[in-house]
Order: C-alpha cells, then sequence, then structure tokens
C-alpha cells in the first residue's frame, strides 16, 4: 500500500471473516481509524468520512470490498424486499433508498469519494480487493475493477 501521509481511514465490509488489521498489516504504529459498514460502501460512510476530515487529518482513504461479499449474493431488490417484510410502514422509504451491490463497487466508490464536495480534494484515495479464498489483495484503479 502506498499510503504516504499520515492518517490512513480503512472502509471496508462488517464481514466478520475480515480483519483489516491483519490483511493491511496494520500494527499500533500506524494510526489507522476503522470504518466499517454491509459491503464497505462509501455512500453509506460519507457522513463518517467527512466528520473524520473535521475533527483529524486523514491524508489517505482506503476502500477496500472483497470477494464473496454478502452483498454480492443479496441485491439491492432482494434487501428491499426482506426490509419491507420486516418493516412494511417503511415501504416508501425503503424502496426509495439505495442499499448497495458489490459490482464494480470499489471503482464507483473511489468516483465518489473524488467527486464529493464533503472530501477534501488532496485525499489520497486507494481502492483494493481482497480476495477471501486465496488472501491476494489487489489495487483497483478508478478506471478497472471486477469489484
Ligand atoms: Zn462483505
Amino acid at each position: 500500500m502506498r499510503a504516504s501521509r499520515a492518517g490512513v481511514v480503512v472502509l471496508s465490509c462488517s464481514d466478520p471473516r475480515l480483519n483489516p488489521y491483519q490483511i493491511l498489516g496494520i500494527d499500533e504504529t500506524l494510526k489507522a481509524t476503522m470504518v466499517r459498514n454491509a459491503g464497505g460502501r462509501a455512500f453509506d460512510a460519507i457522513r463518517t468520512l467527512s466528520v473524520l476530515q473535521t475533527i483529524g487529518a486523514p491524508g489517505t482513504i482506503v476502500v477496500m470490498h472483497h470477494t464473496d461479499c454478502g452483498m454480492t449474493h443479496f441485491h439491492d431488490a432482494d434487501i428491499k424486499k426482506a426490509l419491507v417484510e420486516i418493516a412494511p410502514q417503511e415501504k416508501t422509504s425503503i424502496e426509495a433508498s439505495k442499499f448497495g451491490e458489490i459490482k464494480n463497487s470499489i471503482r464507483e466508490d473511489i468516483e465518489l469519494l473524488k467527486a464529493s464536495p464533503l472530501i477534501k480534494d488532496d485525499t489520497q484515495i486507494i481502492g483494493l480487493a481482497y480476495d477471501t479464498a486465496t488472501g491476494a489483495l489487489t489495487e483497483v484503479e478508478e478506471a478497472k475493477s471486477a469489484l
């Protein structure tokens, strides 16, 4: 990882199989802040990421998504359907919401963060794809990504 500036925020999936500290080789000498949500999606994390920019100096945001993610198996429509069953009174707001899928999602999230007025222009955004089967970690450019 070529994160050079102090202050790294890692955005990754909540999946318990993922240990971002171990995967990225982060120990206590590197100040890394962890943000996790379903899929590790930026649109869900933008509030937290923008707040962190006001109280710290995260020069780098790492977006790490992974293979075999639950979000690759349950698509947006499935999640909406399940949530409407849980809370039918919230049907309108559930159907108007985006819950996200993991398909070209790293590229999408890099673009979202770079375009966001809430994220400083000089913030380095790094996209990483983690293969849960092999343990391989691949840097993803904006232009090409399977995840
Ligand atoms: Zn996941």
